[in-house]
């Protein structure tokens, strides 16, 4: 047998996750900056495959997502299964916690509830300076999440 044929390729499936869901819930309803977000509009999933270029993503739900299109999700956030089956807890929180960040309000003439913005060098700051480039072991999301409301960075 070749070595190619007995490393065999999973075919790529996309499943519901209820993994997924629990974080980007939990995330919404504790921190204010995500109040606007409702969690019913995200349709949280799993990518299993061999590869994947991206650990975590967000996108705006297409009518090729023919999988969700019985619901009424308006964004999909996705994670690579075979990286989240390995990463640590914190590293899955901030990795959501970023793809949050990701989504905006739509402008008021739009007729979308939702845009998604590129990376805000803002946003990276934050993570960055705080939680540093070590997100295994970075449990500053956790502090962040739970600190008290008095704490709030005002806007
Ligand atoms: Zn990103």
């Amino acid at each position: 047998m070749s070595k190619s044929a007995e490393k065999k390729k999973k075919q790529t499936t996309w499943a519901l996750s209820d993994d997924v869901k629990a974080i980007v819930a939990e995330l919404i309803q504790k921190l204010p900056e995500f109040k606007f977000i409702d969690p019913n509009d995200i349709a949280c999933m799993f990518k299993d495959s061999s590869n994947s270029t991206w650990r975590a993503q967000v996108s705006k739900v297409r009518p090729s997502d023919y999988l969700l299109l019985s619901g009424t999700w308006l964004l999909k956030i996705a994670a690579w299964k075979d990286w989240w089956d390995g990463a640590s807890k914190a590293h899955k929180y901030l990795a959501m916690f970023h793809e949050l960040k990701h989504i905006k309000k739509a402008p008021d003439k739009s007729t979308d509830k939702y845009a998604l913005r590129k990376h805000d060098i803002e946003d990276w700051h934050q993570i960055l300076v705080n939680a540093g480039i070590d997100w295994e072991n970075a449990d500053w999301v956790f502090k962040y999440m739970d600190r008290p409301p008095e704490q709030e960075v005002s806007k």
